[in-house]
């Protein structure tokens, strides 16, 4: 029986093993004032667990929030951006609670490296999902059941079954982790069915911490993932959503492929990176013709055989500097942490895909860009999709919206990082510094004169015909088309002889932009007038354009990970270094170390196992496993 001296009240975290409150009572005793000493056993161990497992000096606020939250029992629904770092929210109260973490994931192809990157640091880590046989899968219940595992990943339909319910009711369970939340929205892309029926998990063990993680950033999600996973009662976690290492960049697209091998060849020449591109046939085209311009390109999208693209998953996550060409089938929760870029040949349907997607670049929080090119066609493209898509009109109308929102951001003239993030209500209160508006602010003409203009020849034509046409007979072309119609005989013809077409183009496509007009797709992309369009043309409004440019040359300050003063034989050699321990091991280069953990070795040259324990990244298990290895390296290097 222990006896607590007066005056000393111990405020134990729920679900603590004796052995664990003993432990701490004995820490608690041995500190000498002890009368007014408030002691939080769970946080103490959590920094002990993050220093000496993951080999990380402090926590990311709010990290420390959500996991204290959970050591106590409570629930959380944590929204922080792609490699904010939400795995160690879960994985650290799993360690500290007693009894399994149960993370829920749909990522069955990244489970096995999840699990692998654990073990390695010397987590007792496990799946259950279905590329196992039965035998190994019995042997993991068996595990679970003797109190042997730290964390088990399940895939949701698998946990969903009767006997796997069965299963967890009688294991010792820390915690419920349902990773990306989101995928219970019926909204969303990522919809997954099995996700609604996680809903039973308050109803069957409403003793167990639940934390829902996502990376979705806008409130309809939100509200959805609270009401349908019942967590009502969880503490809201919202980390910021800027991704300050990305460079934001859209320009204008004139001559696509041009374009892409000009940033590719400039930039971004062996390093990895993700292209998306609308259609599965494109993504296939684009792959070939990178593979013949000598990059290492490969093609994802959902009608690929499963094989393929698992195969071409891992060449991505396992090769250096391999291109993955994808429609928007494939990234979500690809933890590549060394993505050097994503590339947009095609426009985004709304602000969340264009935030998501380019966010699956640096997150590692090294220099990445996300850059975009798009044009009127890409407008016309999307509205027509939209329009033949099942849904109500109510939905369409939303979806129209939220495109709208996507084609603001792209023709805007300040700061885009301050627009990406406004529209997620998180104000910033400068500009970026790291964005093109910012890098190369775009110049802007008075358009008043010749938007009047095209809003009239729209109107005089009656909103019937495509762009093109309503461009001849601006320039007062005499064509075909032109006399068929009477249209030379318009007050309009002839009018616009100042611009020439590609200025017509840029009129008109930043117009429909900016919702002045819109596209009649049952006309075949006749441009209609929107009734916001009035007061300009009548003249009692004036409107700021863009002017186009071809090239684009704002670049991001820094361009490779690496810092200029490293030495990059010593770089080479411990990638090498690297690259063996993690072809023994069967994993990704970076699930042995980052490559800012390797930059970090050869900026501050550790020469001895102290001193290598320092690295950020590496904990005990690391340094016992890898130290030496990269010592020699190091050493032989200095000699
Ligand atoms: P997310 O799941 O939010 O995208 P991860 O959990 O994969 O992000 O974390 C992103 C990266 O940040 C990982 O490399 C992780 O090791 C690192 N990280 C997370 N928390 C910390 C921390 N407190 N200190 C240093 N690095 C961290
Ligand atoms: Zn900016």
């Amino acid at each position: 029986m222990l006896k607590l001296p007066t005056g000393l009240s111990i405020y134990f975290a729920r679900n603590l093993t004796v052995s664990r409150k003993i432990a701490c009572y004995r820490h608690i005793v041995a500190i000498e004032s002890i009368n007014y000493t408030v002691y939080c056993p769970a946080m103490s161990s959590a920094h002990d667990i993050l220093h000496s497992i993951f080999g990380f000096s402090s926590f990311r606020p709010p990290q420390d929030q959500i996991i204290d939250a959970l050591i106590l029992g409570d629930d959380a629904l944590v929204l922080m951006p792609t490699g904010g770092g939400k795995s160690l929210c879960y994985q650290i109260p799993a360690l500290v609670r007693e009894g399994c973490g149960v993370v829920i994931s749909p990522l069955i192809a990244l489970m096995q490296d999840q699990v692998s990157a654990m073990r390695l640091l010397g987590v007792r880590a496990s799946f259950l999902n279905s590329t196992l046989s039965t035998a190994e899968a019995r042997e993991i219940e068996r595990a679970l059941l003797a109190g042997e595992l730290d964390l088990l990943y399940i895939a949701p339909e698998r946990f969903t079954q009767a006997n796997t319910l069965r299963l967890l009711r009688e294991a010792p369970i820390s915690l419920f982790a349902i990773d990306e939340a989101h995928c219970v929205s019926q909204w969303g892309h990522d919809f997954r069915a099995d996700y609604l029926k996680l809903s039973l998990l308050h109803e069957l063990f409403p003793e167990i911490p639940r934390i829902a993680l996502t990376a979705t950033a806008d409130a309809r999600t939100r509200t959805e993932i609270i009401s349908r996973l019942q967590l009502e009662e969880a503490g809201q976690f919202i980390a910021g959503f800027d991704r300050p290492n990305i460079c934001y960049r859209i320009a204008l697209k004139h001559n696509a492929k041009q374009q892409f091998l000009k940033f590719l060849k400039d930039e971004h020449a062996n390093d990895a990176g993700i292209v998306y591109c609308l259609s599965r046939k494109k993504t296939e085209d684009i792959a070939y013709w990178l593979q013949t311009q000598g990059f290492n390109a490969l093609a994802y999208h959902a009608g690929l055989p499963a094989e393929t693209r698992a195969d071409h998953q891992s060449k991505f996550l396992r090769d250096e500097g391999v291109i993955i060409v994808a429609t928007i089938a494939f990234g979500m929760g690809i933890d590549k942490p060394d993505v050097r870029f994503v590339a947009h040949l095609d426009l985004p349907k709304t602000i969340e895909s264009y935030y998501q997607e380019t966010g699956r670049a640096g997150r590692d929080g090294e220099p990445a860009d996300a850059w975009m090119i798009y044009g009127l066609q890409d407008v016309i493209k999307l509205r027509q999709m939209m329009e033949g898509s099942a849904g109500s009109e109510e939905y369409k109308r939303a979806e129209q919206h939220r495109l709208n929102a996507m084609l603001g951001l792209c023709e805007i003239t300040s700061c885009r990082r301050q627009a990406l993030l406004g529209y997620f209500d998180d104000e910033m209160e400068h500009a970026c510094g790291n964005c093109d508006c910012c890098l190369e602010p775009p110049q802007t003409w008075d358009g008043t004169e010749a938007a009047r203009k095209a809003l009239s020849v729209t109107y005089r034509t009656n909103q019937r015909f495509g762009v093109n046409h309503l461009i001849d007979v601006l320039r007062g072309a005499e064509n075909d088309k032109v006399f068929q119609f009477d249209h030379h005989r318009l007050a309009s013809h002839g009018i616009g002889q100042e611009l020439d077409n590609n200025q017509w183009r840029s009129v008109f496509r930043q117009l429909v932009a900016r919702g002045y007009l819109s596209v009649d797709l049952e006309r075949f992309g006749a441009l209609r007038l929107e009734e916001s369009c009035r007061p300009l043309l009548r003249g009692e409004e004036s409107i700021q354009l863009r002017v186009d440019v071809k090239q684009k040359t704002a670049k991001r300050q820094t361009k490779t990970p690496l810092a200029a003063d490293v030495d990059v034989a010593l770089w080479e050699a411990l990638r090498e270094c690297r690259r063996q321990f993690a072809e023994d091991k069967g994993v990704p280069p970076y699930v042995i170390f980052h490559d800012s953990a390797l930059q970090e070795m050869c900026v501050n040259l550790p020469q001895d196992m102290d001193a290598f324990g320092m690295v950020s990244g590496v904990g005990e298990r690391k340094l016992e496993k890898y130290g030496p290895a990269f010592l020699r390296v190091i050493t032989d290097h200095l000699a």
